[in-house]
């Protein structure tokens, strides 16, 4: 499932590969994905001429000038800029541009296409319920939220709400870099547990980002990322010895999700 490290990654290559390319024709095969009619989605983007992507948790924000392009890829997918000859069997849109490439969207189980009109976005429901990107959060707003929170911190950093962008993959070697153990109380930390969190946030999303997200998504040009399990630290390593103690790493419950942790290092 993409989070921030794999949609961030593919945000900065739509604006690479697409900005400026104008959309001709739109082929729609799961008309479900829509916010509004197939046909009024196709009138609304045709002649639109592409500028910059940026995302927020698992949106793509896709500027036109038109009104904006938002795709959520859900579980996982695959977004493929192609000539319209190499299409791949399995897509559920096509944007067909002008200058004869396509752009062709999948999802493995079910995502979204929206359009909003220009100075609508405010009012897309899914998107502004969205938190701030988990690297655009300060050390300051942290804390300040820390303060607030019973909530434990795994759970708070799940919440999309809360801190967009962090999810199962990514998660436990966060915490594991934080020391802190999922199920500890936000309210409780001190300012030095906050100011670990925060640089562990940003250490374990920034090291997928500079490698182009994780190896089970592709890019544009159907390139794997190139974060493998080689550098998860503890994360699915049930068993294994904790690089910084050797202690097995255990799978714990953890209210309704598993967490991976290392028990000497993440202490409850
Ligand atoms: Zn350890």
């Amino acid at each position: 499932m993409p989070e921030l490290p794999e949609i961030a990654s593919r945000a900065a290559q739509m604006t690479e590969l697409l900005a400026g390319k104008v959309i001709q024709e739109i082929t729609v095969l799961q008309p479900k994905c829509l916010n509004i009619p197939a046909a009024e989605f196709q009138a609304s983007l045709c002649g639109a001429k592409l500028g910059k992507t940026t995302c927020r948790g698992k949106w793509l924000f896709t500027e036109t000038d038109l009104g904006r392009l938002l795709l959520n890829l859900g579980m996982g997918g695959e977004l493929l800029l192609v000539k319209p000859d190499r299409l791949p069997e399995k897509r559920r849109l096509v944007f067909h541009f002008t200058d004869g490439e396509a752009l062709s969207v999948n999802f493995w189980w079910f995502g979204y296409a929206h359009f909003t009109r220009p100075d609508e976005l405010h009012r897309h429901e899914m998107t502004a319920r969205l938190g701030p990107n988990a690297l655009d959060v300060s050390l300051k707003d942290l804390a300040a939220a820390a303060k607030t929170q019973r909530t434990r911190v795994k759970s708070y950093l799940l919440d999309q709400s809360k801190i967009a962008g962090i999810g199962n993959a990514y998660i436990h070697d966060i915490l594991f870099q934080a020391r802190l153990h999922p199920l500890t109380q936000l309210i409780t930390l001190t300012p030095d547990q906050i100011s670990g969190l925060h640089a562990a946030i940003r250490k374990g999303l920034t090291t997928s980002l500079e490698k182009g997200g994780a190896f089970y998504e592709v890019d544009l040009l159907g390139r794997p990322g190139g974060f493998t399990m080689d550098d998860i630290l503890i994360g699915y390593k049930e068993g294994k010895p904790c690089p910084v103690c050797s202690t097995p790493i255990t799978k714990i419950k953890t209210g309704a999700t598993s967490s991976y942790i290392c028990p000497h290092c993440q202490p409850l």
